[in-house]
């Protein structure tokens, strides 16, 4: 049989470890844990958490003893703990010596920080913060804890780099943003940062050498004049693109527009003829009770349109196909709205650059004349931003993975709503969408695949 210190080891799975003793306590919520007091063997102490210099002198011991959390057994909470000095390193000054199952001025083994950091790719904070039991803005130290680990010099990313994208997300009900920076070509973010606008991204350009400068030949994002402007800047041999979901996004912004006063005239209609039913015209009664109700099925059918009118026609449900068919009957306007939303991001699957641009000026010419004032704008903003939308066909930068990346960013700060260092976010959003790999402790071989066992 093995004895209870073989298994702590194991448990703690480090190398030259020492189990002093064992014990079981329970903390304050009454749950049971276990305690494991250890040390490390001689000559593996006390090394600088910079340099990993070994020292043999110790300089004081503030803490005298500290305590990590480890990995639950079987729902047994588990803590090690050890005598923690600190040590003067000759290069890094006084520092709190390095242990080797955790990372520096972490109350959590590293197999601890590893796992829940796997977990936040897959599940949002506060699942993660209730089956691990801690602090949700623990989970955020985690994660950026990990991310340095695997990660040491991020600049690396920046190496080659062709085709960009930039993109600004808000975060916290839309005070606050990130600029997030994609490699189109891999489709992970290469650089992130606080707040957006011409100062940000200016901070990321001076921070590329002039070789990673010149390897970009590709920008996209949406149509503000300071991403052109940096572009002509930074990258003169450039091309300047728009994604295109932005330009779908403005096209939908616009349709919305019209949607809501249809939807208003189409209540205007309903509540007139309920008024004058309401002064009471005998005899006409069931007529108007008819108009009545029609105009207000109408404007219950716009009000709930707005997933039809949004997207593709070849992912609408059925009832939102026939939500679409009612309106083709009953508002032309609306109707024709769609089918210029619709036409312009058609013109993003064309391949050719010449049919393009054919398709693009027609488009403009019947936006130009729709007599529907948001649309006759559209057509204005499309026209300034011609040339950066003909380079996105013609440079095939119109995929949709630009989009996939922009919503998995989205998602990624959805799950973490609430983070209040945004160091930690930025962290995560360079952590998860990458080529990085989040390993588990204790995997040996397999590769993702399980046996089924019942
Ligand atoms: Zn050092």
């Amino acid at each position: 049989m093995i004895s209870a210190t073989t298994l702590c080891k194991e448990l703690i799975n480090v190398n030259g470890l020492v189990v002093d003793d064992v014990e079981f306590f329970s903390n304050k919520y009454e749950e049971l844990c276990i305690l494991i007091k250890v040390h490390l063997r001689k000559g593996l102490q006390w090394k600088c958490p910079v340099c990993g210099r070994r020292y043999t002198e110790i300089y004081d011991a503030p803490y005298e003893h500290k305590r990590w959390r480890a990995l639950d057994f079987g729902g047994i909470l588990v803590y090690i703990e050890a005598y923690l000095p600190r040590i003067r390193c000759k290069e890094h000054g006084v520092k709190t010596a390095d242990v080797p199952w955790a990372f520096p001025n972490s109350n959590f083994t590293k197999d601890f920080d590893y796992t829940v950091t796997w977990m936040g790719k897959y599940l949002n904070h506060s699942a993660i913060s209730k089956s691990m039991r801690i602090d949700w803005r623990t989970v955020g130290r985690c994660i950026a804890r990990v991310h340095e680990d695997l990660e040491p010099d991020v600049n690396c990313r920046l190496d080659g780099v062709v085709k960009i994208g930039i993109d600004e997300t808000s975060y916290r009900k839309g005070h606050s943003y990130i600029t997030v920076v994609v490699n189109h070509e891999t489709n992970t973010v290469i650089w992130a940062a606080k707040d957006h606008g011409k100062s940000v991204l200016q901070k990321f350009c001076e921070q590329l050498t002039p070789e990673q400068r010149s390897s970009i030949k590709v920008v996209t994002g949406d149509g503000a004049r300071w991403i052109t402007d940096c572009v002509k800047e930074y990258f003169p041999n450039a091309e300047r693109c728009v994604d295109p979901f932005h330009v779908v996004e403005w096209a939908t912004e616009a349709l919305d527009k019209v949607r809501i006063a249809a939807w208003r005239r189409a209540l205007e209609t309903a509540k007139s003829v309920a008024v004058s039913r309401g002064q009471g015209r005998p005899g006409k009664d069931d007529t108007e009770a008819q108009i009545a109700a029609a105009a207000k099925k109408k404007a219950d059918q716009i009000k709930k349109s707005m997933y039809s009118l949004g997207k593709a026609p070849e992912h609408l449900t059925q009832s939102q196909a026939v939500r679409l068919e009612m309106i083709a009957r009953s508002d032309n306007q609306l109707y024709r709205a769609y089918l210029l939303k619709e036409s312009l991001r058609l013109i993003f699957q064309i391949d050719d650059v010449d049919e393009a641009e054919e398709a693009l000026i027609a488009w403009v010419k019947w936006a130009r004349h729709c007599r529907i004032a948001e649309f006759v704008e559209l057509q204005r903003k499309i026209m300034r931003h011609k040339d950066h939308i003909l380079n996105t066909i013609r440079l095939d930068v119109s995929n949709a993975r630009i989009e996939a990346t922009n919503n998995k960013i989205k998602l990624l700060i959805r799950q973490a709503y609430g983070f209040h260092d945004v160091d930690n976010m930025i962290h995560m959003v360079m952590l998860y969408c990458s080529d990085l790999k989040i390993p588990l402790p204790n995997r040996g071989t397999r590769e993702g695949s399980f046996s089924q066992a019942a």
